[in-house]
């Protein structure tokens, strides 16, 4: 069986130096904001393009610091408004929920799958204060009519670059092409820890300290308080193994475009729509979705030829009963994309011959 993502292939390429950091690490006696986690923030800003960087406990979190900081700094209140793609992870509706504001779901493109620019303003009301887009699949949204609306209508951008680390969008990066960014280190992202893991980039000073403090107990100063803060760093262990892993981040995207090139030249099955052809370093290929009516028929093929496949995702969040609240939405575009997507294996350690077993079995599938 080819496995969809085999993380301990994965990390195991990063041998004998990840045992090693991890093990000086663990040595060090120091496990919370230590030299580790400074290292990593310095490199991964300087890798954004960015000012300043602040590890946080995960993605989720680096989100909701985000939107809590901008509260504090009196730019947002409770009940305001945030517009994000309807068809994202929970994961960017649920932090603007924690921190208070209200998602907004907007319909994504058919063809992109990232939010649909052209139908951003009509949802624009005097509550509105961000626009969220997410690099969904690991290919930058289109930024500048988003940042154009922004301006226009002084909103916060506010990236979920949870999945691209590494994209470039004109030759920024993700993470630097907002006001500010949050990012995922979850063992299956392109960037993975050990565990759980997460960031806020951003080149606003003010942010990045009150973001910084909201994300350490509201404090500065030990047990001096000046926000209702929570408890979200990211820690020395696991900025020990990004330290490790953050050099070979460009040649681990670059192997998994080479992937998709394939996929893209050599699949051809009147059956599956595959993603458009894109910029190349807009795409680091976190995920490889093909389109089909015959999801279940052609995940089952798949199966049978030794081919684990998986869903991202089988159901869209207005559906979904925790946002029972957004059930009545028309959503289209988002529903088609729930119902036809498949994710082909795509990353690292897939062998040539994988990929081209992937491709016959994909080939020979009719439903
Ligand atoms: C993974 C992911 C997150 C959340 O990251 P966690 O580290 O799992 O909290 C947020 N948004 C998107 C689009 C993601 O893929």
């Amino acid at each position: 069986m080819i496995k969809y993502c085999d993380l301990k292939e994965i990390n195991n390429a990063f041998e004998p130096q990840l045992s090693q950091t991890v093990t000086e690490s663990v040595m060090s006696g120091w496990y919370i904001r230590g030299e580790q986690v400074a290292r990593f923030e310095k490199s991964f800003a300087e890798y954004c393009g960015c000012r300043y960087c602040i590890g946080t406990g995960n993605g989720l979190d680096a989100l909701r610091v985000i939107l809590c900081a901008y509260r504090e700094m009196g730019i947002m209140e409770p009940g305001d408004e945030v517009i994000v793609p309807a068809n994202t992870f929970i994961a960017s509706i649920l932090a603007i929920i924690e921190a208070g504001l209200k998602p907004v779901l907007c319909e994504p493109l058919n063809d992109t799958c990232n939010i649909d620019t052209t139908r951003i303003e009509s949802l624009i009301t005097e509550r509105t204060r961000a626009i969220m887009p997410v690099h969904l699949y690991g290919l930058v949204a289109d930024i500048d009519p988003i940042n154009n609306i922004a301006k226009r209508y002084s909103l916060k951008v506010i990236e979920d670059a949870a999945q691209a680390h590494g994209a470039k969008y004109k030759g920024r990066r993700a993470g630097s092409l907002g006001d500010a960014a949050g990012f995922s280190f979850y063992p299956g992202k392109n960037l993975g820890a050990l565990g759980d893991g997460g960031a806020i980039t951003t080149d606003d000073g003010t942010l990045a300290d009150v973001a910084r403090s909201i994300a350490n107990y509201g404090s500065k100063e030990r047990y001096i308080n000046e926000y209702k803060g929570i408890n979200s760093r990211l820690d020395e262990l696991q900025a020990a193994v990004l330290n490790t892993k953050l050099p070979h981040l460009d040649s681990d995207n670059e192997k998994r475009r080479a992937i998709a090139r394939r996929y893209i030249g050599e699949i051809k099955n009147p059956h599956i729509a595959l993603p458009p052809l894109s910029v190349e370093e807009n795409h680091v290929y976190h995920i490889f979705a093909v389109m089909t009516p015959w999801r279940s028929l052609l995940q089952d093929h798949l199966r049978n030829k030794g081919v684990e496949t998986l869903i991202h995702y089988p159901v869209p969040p207005h559906r979904q009963q925790a946002l029972r609240e957004y059930s009545h939405l028309q959503l289209p575009v988002t529903d088609r994309i729930h119902n036809e997507e498949l994710s082909l294996p795509c990353n690292p350690v897939l062998s040539d011959e994988d990929v081209t077993r992937i491709i016959a079995a994909v080939n020979s599938f009719t439903p």
